[in-house]
């Protein structure tokens, strides 16, 4: 039987992608994928209607999450996959991440009308469609109101860290972030390790170390932007510490990256060996009762 490819980081307008759950999963499917994980940032509240819509067409859907921790200089975001989305503490820990946006934006706005922009908080909730408030909505918004030429303009003159505009948000520890998944029965994987900005395999072997023991058990190799070496790299990692691989686009709709869902700018092929292996990770959770 052939096995189609996978795509396992994707946003959806839950939290600062295009297109809705439901939109999403039928994407996934016409693109003649086998499936894909919805992995919102710092919410679940996309998955029910993901995971109704991928039963509706028959199309395999998996549950997932992507929450930002503490590190510098880079960012580190953390994938849980498989969580159990009715477990008890789940929304009352992830109210805690919510929170911290809903404070975060005003002062974004504010940044920016002190910069001469003229812009609301309304608007940006419009862009947001409802869900979890993110800086990309901010650059839609300025990129809609011809402040900025592009997205990625808005992010570098206004909204990266670093930049005028930019405004910290209050994240887990890697350690509370781990804890939170592993807590609600879900795979952590170290997401996307290049945008950690470590100097060298080094430090990232140490940082490993440190994550697989507070929890951590895969590590995101295939990713858009990670060069052949850093791939080989992080696969040498994986089989040293036995880290599941996985991979994904982190498809948030056109505008940001101009590839696709599944295959990036057309180099991605991800089997599906690799949700084999984050369900074999899971059952090893569920058999461990922990
Ligand atoms: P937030 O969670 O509000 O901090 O927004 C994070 C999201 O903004 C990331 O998932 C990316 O989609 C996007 N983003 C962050 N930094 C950049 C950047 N330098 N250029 C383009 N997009 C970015
Ligand atoms: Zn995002
Ligand atoms: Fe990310
Ligand atoms: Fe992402």
């Amino acid at each position: 039987m052939f096995m189609g490819y996978v795509d396992l980081h994707i946003h959806t307008t839950a939290s600062d992608g295009v297109m809705s759950p439901s939109e999403i999963v039928r994407h996934g499917k016409t693109k003649g994928l086998q499936a894909i994980a919805i992995t919102d940032h710092d919410t679940i509240e996309g998955l029910e209607e993901g995971l109704s819509e991928g039963e509706r067409i028959g199309f395999e859907v998996i549950p997932g999450i992507e929450i930002s921790a503490v590190h510098s200089p880079g960012s580190m975001h953390l994938l849980g996959y498989f969580l159990d989305n009715h477990h008890p503490h789940i929304n009352e820990r992830l109210g805690y991440l919510q929170k911290a946006r809903a404070e975060r934006n005003p002062k974004i706005v504010e940044k920016l009308n002190q910069l001469g922009i003229e812009l609301t908080y309304e608007e940006v909730l419009k862009a947001s469609g409802g869900g979890q408030v993110g800086r990309p909505h901010f650059a839609r918004v300025l990129l809609e109101k011809k402040y900025v030429r592009s997205f990625q303009e808005a992010f570098n003159r206004f909204l990266k860290k670093g930049a005028p505009a930019y405004v910290e948000k209050i994240r887990f520890t890697a350690k509370e972030a781990l804890h939170f998944i592993n807590d609600a029965k879900g795979v952590a994987v170290l997401a996307h390790p290049k945008t950690l900005n470590l100097d060298g395999y080094s430090e990232l072997e140490n940082l490993l170390r440190q994550l697989i023991d507070e929890g951590l058990q895969g590590i995101e190799t295939y990713y858009p932007e990670h060069s052949a070496l850093e791939v080989a790299q992080y696969k040498t990692l994986a089989e040293r510490y036995g880290l599941l691989m996985t991979g994904g686009t982190d498809y948030h709709g056109i505008e940001k990256n101009g590839f696709d869902i599944g295959v990036g700018r057309g180099e991605m092929k991800l089997p599906y060996s690799m949700v084999e292996s984050l369900k074999a990770a899971r059952n090893r959770v569920l058999l461990s009762g922990r």
